[in-house]
């Protein structure tokens, strides 16, 4: 359990600490706050990786369904940092599941990929500046998630390893999110039926980063979707489109 508590609280601060907004853990411990640190250290050492994966997610700029070059990049990535990766899970040819590791707890780490039409940008750029008039584009920062979890869950794979922490991560792809594409298929196919807590990520308006249930979420609920298991939709207004999660 403590291992458990200390993998969790990694795999939450890491991510906010990056940008600066974590507060304390109450009850933490010297040897836990010493692995935070360590985690932090080790996202920041990774910086040049987070900057590129994003970079490539927003060169790419592919709609949902068409996220090739993004799962091409992603998947190989991931393999080269020791992960397996399941690929055209659901059916879905631009889907796929990567874990590392073994045992519980299962943690899931998600972000949508898929960019949205005719919001093509210019990078860096504070207003409307198209590369192409009229070509799809990431508008919504679907280009970001992944770089934040894969930098975060590289830093926790490489304390876990030397830590002898057991657990198993998780990373997992939001393809055509815009397009409610994928996520319930995924439940459907039991993908989160052993999954102890998923944290997925998502840019907030205006540029902003915070962590947390977002105050503007609205939450339903929808029971016996996935062999009894409940999911619960969320819906946010400012960046459109819908993010499902499974709860228990
Ligand atoms: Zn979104």
């Amino acid at each position: 359990m403590k291992k458990y508590t200390t993998l969790l609280s990694l795999f939450l601060l890491t991510p906010a600490l990056l940008f600066g907004q974590a507060k304390k853990a109450a009850k933490s411990n010297d040897r836990l706050d010493k692995l935070k640190a360590e985690a932090v250290a080790s996202v920041e050492a990774n910086k040049v990786l987070a900057q590129q994966i994003n970079d490539k997610l927003f060169s790419f700029a592919e709609l949902g369904f068409q996220e090739e070059e993004s799962f091409k990049y992603l998947t190989e990535l991931l393999e080269k940092e020791g992960f397996t990766v399941k690929k055209g899970i659901s059916g879905i040819p631009s889907a796929w599941i990567a874990t590392w590791g073994s045992g519980k707890p299962l943690i899931a780490v998600g972000s949508d990929i898929d960019c949205i039409p005719k919001a093509s940008q210019k990078p860096g750029v504070a207003y409307k500046d198209p590369i192409v008039e009229g070509a799809p584009g990431h508008g919504e920062g679907h280009n970001s998630g992944q770089a934040l979890n894969i930098v975060a869950v590289l830093a926790v794979k490489k304390l876990m390893e030397r830590e002898k922490i057991p657990g198993t991560l998780m990373l997992w792809p939001g393809v055509a999110e815009e397009l409610v594409g994928t996520k319930a298929f995924y439940v459907r196919d039991g993908y989160f039926k052993d999954v102890d807590a998923c944290i997925f990520t998502h840019v907030g308006n205006n540029l902003g980063v915070s962590w947390g249930i977002m105050a503007t979420t609205v939450w339903y609920r929808c029971g016996s979707i996935s062999k009894g298991k409940r999911l619960t939709q969320r819906v946010h207004p400012g960046g459109g489109g819908l993010h499902w999660m499974r709860s228990n």
